[in-house]
């Protein structure tokens, strides 16, 4: 065992943080017992998500890459159109693989969870679902108290937040942190069966619709993964920032969404893509079941992300929107950093302060720019249109270079992290 002093850890949150900082944490010879709110894993929990070579790159470490891709979908990239079908950009990941040493990879949440659960199990990580942290109890200098809603309470040397963007931890811990914040775009999803979805395998398209956005992934299989993004006002939150506070299609979008607030979720989707491209609707129309809302939020600067024996990883820390496809993979990275600091700094503290220093920049920025490019999803009318058209393939150039930088990171376990 190389770290001094921590023994055991608890984690709270068994999505994406707390299997993979588990882990590494085994690594290193600490005992790591994750507590999840959920009753169980959720194999078929809602929607997908695209994971980033940086995030590949960090399971490849922990040997379990190929666990995850097995239940994903190769994504090979994507293309913009504007509502009327016309192209207007392309991003393509065919290199990235060779580029970067991992490609991009589509799965299902659930399919994601369940994977990193069991090759956590395997490795000796306990899970413990159906516990909810209600509180933190730090006075004892010595170790950290989490209580459960359920009952009962676990004793670790450090308590580890990898709850998600709503975290119980940062409340408890951290109470000057800001609440996350809604930024105006209401996000659904769902897989269908619609052969006319003019998307080929392994591509999404991504469709600035004139009031939402809709992205379709086409899966190996033909099978259409899509999600939509409509500046509403989410359920019961106030609408702020661009995408949902300003500008006329802002308003459009809310006036549709409060218009067909009577009517189910679909036909309100339905209703903010009319007159965009014909096979939105096909798709939507052609769709078992619409998952969702899912309110986008996100916290750009937390005032600090540890205290005492407790740290903050992942959304916990510095929750992003999708819009970068890099939260996810942002919270491999976490977990992975905060254990070499673990295993590298004399006490918890000190790791804590190591890991946020290093962490800070990169995180900040990519959660700024996933803010701006969500903020583009919405746009103000026919002019801001065809603008929008005429810019995209400059502010696909300009995102390229930031781009690169988030794939191309890499973290190097033998490294020292001091
Ligand atoms: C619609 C949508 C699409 C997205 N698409 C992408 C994408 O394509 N690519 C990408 O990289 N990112 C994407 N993201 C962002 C990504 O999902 C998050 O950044 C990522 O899940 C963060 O991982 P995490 O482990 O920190 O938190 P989560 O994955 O949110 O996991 C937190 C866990 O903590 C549990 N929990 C919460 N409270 C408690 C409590 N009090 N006690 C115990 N357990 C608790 C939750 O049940 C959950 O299992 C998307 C997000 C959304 C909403």
């Amino acid at each position: 065992m190389t770290q001094r002093g921590v023994r055991r850890a608890i984690l709270i949150g068994g999505g994406i943080a707390g299997p993979v900082l588990g882990m590494f944490l085994r690594r290193i010879g600490v005992e790591a017992t994750i507590f999840e709110a959920r009753e169980a894993p959720a194999e078929n929990e809602g929607a997908f998500l695209g994971i980033a070579p940086n995030g590949m790159n960090v399971l490849a470490d922990l040997g379990v890459a190929e666990a995850v891709a097995a239940r994903g979908a190769p994504f090979v990239g994507m293309r913009f159109e504007n509502a009327r079908g016309r192209r207007i950009g392309e991003i393509d990941q065919r290199e990235a693989a060779r580029r970067f040493g991992a490609g991009l990879v589509m799965i299902r949440r659930g399919a994601l969870h369940a994977a990193l659960a069991e090759e956590a199990v395997r490795r000796g990580v306990g899970i413990r679902y159906g516990t909810r942290l209600t509180d933190v109890d730090r006075s004892d200098p010595r170790e950290v108290v989490a209580r459960f809603r359920e009952g009962g309470e676990a004793r670790g040397d450090v308590l580890i937040g990898c709850d998600g963007f709503r975290s119980r931890t940062r409340v408890c811990a951290v109470p000057d942190a800001p609440a996350p914040g809604y930024t105006g775009l209401l996000d659904f999803g769902g897989f269908a069966r619609c052969p006319g979805a003019p998307v080929e395998p392994g591509w999404s398209a991504m469709v600035f619709g004139r009031r939402a956005f809709f992205g379709a992934f086409a899966a190996p299989d033909g099978e259409i993964w899509w999600f939509h993004n409509g500046a509403e006002p989410g359920p019961g939150e106030p609408g702020r920032g661009a995408a949902a506070g300003r500008g006329a299609a802002a308003g459009r979008g809310a006036a549709a969404g409060r218009g067909a607030a009577a009517g189910s979720v679909r036909e309100r989707i339905l209703a903010l893509h009319e007159g965009d491209s014909a096979w939105i609707a096909d798709v939507v129309r052609a769709t078992p079941e619409v998952l969702g809302p899912w309110p986008l939020h996100d916290i750009l600067t937390m005032p600090r992300w540890h205290v005492g024996r407790v740290c903050l990883i992942g959304d916990a820390a510095h929750a992003t929107t999708p819009h970068a496809g890099q939260g996810a993979s942002l919270a491999m990275e976490d977990g992975m950093l905060l254990a070499r600091c673990l295993r590298d700094e004399a006490d918890p503290e000190q790791a804590f302060a190591a890991f946020e220093r290093l962490r800070r920049p990169r995180v900040e920025a990519i959660v700024r720019a996933a803010r701006r490019t969500g903020d583009r999803k919405a746009v103000a009318g026919p002019v801001a249109e065809w603008l929008r058209d005429r810019m995209l393939p400059l502010f696909l150039r300009l995102g390229a270079a930031a781009q690169e930088r988030a794939y191309a990171y890499r973290i190097d376990w033998e490294a020292r992290a001091a």
